[in-house]
């Protein structure tokens, strides 16, 4: 069964990227929702999903050492190339790459791996559907693992449903996790602000998704602010082939919706004229209540 992925990113947090994915919800029929910000998900705090499973994940492996059998060689010392075991043959956590190299040049099996849990993965039920979130232990760096193990699960779960469209709520900036949250989606919605610093956020997050995703559309919220640098940003996107499918004025009942824990309704606000909205909507996916 082919299912559509539509990823919504922004070049860097706070730029509505989750009130618009929240905001398409209500209006996409078959469709698994999927929050990939992994360092910091929000969408089920709008969604309030009932949860029906949780797991750990496992996204990386540490050394110990065990003095009582140490032997004081130094061989794992002289082949860490991350520099993580320290003259006391005390292995530090926070450098270690979970490489194994220490325990195979060890002679007497003094070093181990262990697994160590990242994140959580949760799945649940909110009125529109399933939904699939996670969230990165403090501290821990393998955010584009988890956001990957999101987006599979996700497409599992839709393809178990039969559902057409996974909407995900990607990860914000530029970084690795960007890219798992991306990579081969068919429609990558990119929301931005006419800003200086959104405008420059917007041409590097526009460079990942040419290369890593398939159709590439620009969102502009609170176009209203500044009409000119709205339009310095229609004509960028139009310069690189992506359309300005949507642009969305700022407005207190968007604001009052989100603080309220409640998705926002872009449409029945009158932000849009009805037809741009549906439009919007027939672009992006295969299953639409209009
Ligand atoms: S697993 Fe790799 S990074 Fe960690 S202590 Fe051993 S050699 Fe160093
Ligand atoms: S290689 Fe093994 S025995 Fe040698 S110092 Fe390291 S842990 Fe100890």
């Amino acid at each position: 069964m082919d299912v559509k992925e539509i990823v919504v990113i922004s070049g860097k947090g706070g730029t509505g990227k989750t009130t618009l994915t929240a905001s398409l919800i209500p209006y996409l029929e078959n469709t698994v929702v999927a929050d990939c910000d992994v360092d910091a998900p929000d969408l089920h705090i709008l969604l309030h999903p009932r949860l029906t499973r949780t797991r750990e994940f496992i996204g990386t492996k540490k050394a110990t050492i065990f003095s009582e059998k140490c032997c004081g060689c130094g061989n794992c010392i002289n082949h860490c190339q991350f520099i993580a075991i320290s003259p006391a043959f005390i292995v530090n956590h926070l450098k270690c790459e979970g490489c194994g190299v220490c325990e195979l040049v060890c002679p007497i099996e003094a070093v181990s791996l262990h697994d160590v849990v990242v994140g959580n993965i949760y799945e649940g039920e909110t009125p529109y559907g399933p939904m699939i979130h996670a969230k990165l232990v403090p501290g821990e760096e393998t955010s584009g693992k988890l956001v990957s193990e999101v987006r599979n699960r996700a497409r599992e779960v839709a393809i178990e449903r039969g559902c057409s469209n996974v909407l995900i709520d990607g990860s914000p900036g530029i970084g690795c996790n960007v890219i798992s949250s991306i990579t081969g989606a068919s429609i990558v919605l990119i929301v931005t602000e006419p800003t200086l610093s959104g405008l420059h956020d917007l041409k590097r997050v526009m460079d990942i998704s040419e290369r890593f995703s398939g159709k590439t559309y620009v969102v502009i919220n609170k176009y209203d602010l500044s009409l000119d640098l709205s339009e310095q940003i229609e004509q960028e996107s139009n310069r690189r082939g992506h359309s300005v499918i949507l642009r969305f004025p700022f407005h207190k009942n968007i604001v009052k919706a989100v603080t309220e824990k409640n998705i926002p309704s872009l449409s029945e606000k009158k932000l849009f004229e009805k037809a741009r909205w549906e439009d919007f909507l027939r672009k992006i996916s295969d299953g639409v209540k209009v």
